[in-house]
């Protein structure tokens, strides 16, 4: 396959004007087969959602195989073609029947988003900082259970959540830092404790401000340190979760190379407005608003493609967004070398949208979806 007379998505180079071709399921320097004029589109590689919950009424937490292949077939229709779905907080039984799901998944090559790990928010985390989280299985950090819970996943597990203020916290990075990529998260700690985290191996910030003290001039928390060090940031891009003003504060703090842009979506995304379950606790979807009951706000309902597009919204250059929404958590997950980018070898998943950044069509392993 060859698409033509489309802008091509280059991680240095920015946009360029060219073909891209397909061989089989990768990207080729040339191509024989049919030729798709995509003229006046932008040309990307296929997202990697590396932080949500669920979509479409399923949820990761539920341990649910018909649940995951739901949420895999959902995200590939949004040009989202890899994912790394994350659990909340749940007790030990659940997080393993979450993750022997997981492993099952992958195995059986059910159709979807290519399913690239999973990711534990919880349950090392603060109660203070709880969030949408159950407290009620909240613990201390357990390098030997983090190590369980990759085993049963099959290797999935590629990324955990940590409050650097727990007991242990420092240990349990430097133990398991190797293995698992550790992201401060959840966390009511200030900005000495999340540096040494960092200094101990931590390499993420999980939903930058949401769920940790904020960025304040003499108090600078964790925002601050992640700022110092060499982590990425993940952020929520929906606009209920970020201000704008923020947004674009963190692009040119951090750069476009350290930002990811995740959905942290939950299961009513892609669902009507009305009642749903996270983690063991109702929440109230309402517009593009959903909180718990006592109105704290839990995960958004806004997919990986959509906070994307609403980050250029908010004057993110495009370029910067893709990068922020491809790359770099490609990166993070240690997949970049096949996915990511429309370098020659890559998979050929691909995304093309049309001038206003409407979706307009899929390409999944060198196949149209
Ligand atoms: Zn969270």
């Amino acid at each position: 396959m060859r698409l033509t007379g489309g802008r091509v998505f280059d991680p240095l180079k920015g946009f360029q004007r060219r073909d891209l071709c397909l061989e089989g399921d990768t990207i080729a320097a040339e191509s024989g087969g049919e030729t798709v004029d995509v003229s006046g589109c932008w040309v990307i590689p296929g997202l990697t959602d590396l932080h949500f919950h669920g979509c479409r009424g399923a949820d990761l937490s539920d341990g649910d195989s018909a649940g995951l292949a739901t949420m895999a077939a959902y995200e590939l229709s949004r040009g989202v073609t890899q994912i790394c779905p994350a659990g909340m907080t749940l007790d030990v039984p659940q997080l393993e029947q979450m993750c022997r799901t997981a492993a099952a998944h992958k195995a059986s090559g059910v159709a979807g988003a290519d399913l690239v790990g999973i990711n534990l928010e919880g349950p090392f985390l603060s109660q203070k900082k709880k969030g949408a989280q159950n407290g009620a299985w909240i613990r201390d950090p357990d390098p030997a259970l983090l190590l369980h819970l990759k085993e049963l996943s099959g290797g999935l597990v590629k990324l955990v959540s940590l409050a650097p203020e727990a007991p242990g916290a420092v240990e349990f990075i430097r133990a398991v830092k190797d293995e698992v990529r550790v992201s401060v998260a959840h966390t009511a700690c200030d900005y000495d404790q999340a540096m040494a985290a960092f200094a101990a191996g931590a390499k993420q910030a999980t939903h930058l401000f949401n769920a940790m003290n904020p960025f304040a001039h003499r108090d600078p928390g964790p925002v601050g340190a992640a700022a110092d060090s060499d982590c990425m940031a993940e952020l929520i891009c929906d606009g209920v979760h970020i201000h704008p003003a923020m947004i674009r504060a963190v692009f040119k703090l951090f750069g476009k190379d350290r930002v990811i842009i995740i959905s942290d979506s939950l299961r009513a995304c892609g669902m009507p407005d009305g009642q749903y379950e996270l983690g063991g606790q109702d929440i109230f979807v309402k517009g593009p608003l959903a909180t718990l009951a006592d109105g704290t706000i839990a995960g958004s309902i806004t997919d990986l493609m959509g906070g994307m597009v609403r980050a250029v919204g908010f004057g993110i250059d495009l370029h910067a967004a893709v990068t922020a929404a491809a790359v770099n958590p490609a990166k993070a997950l240690g997949i970049y070398a096949r996915y990511g980018s429309l370098d020659v070898g890559k998979a050929a998943n691909i995304a093309v949208l049309d001038g206003d950044l409407g979706l307009r069509s899929v390409i999944f392993h060198g196949r149209m979806v």
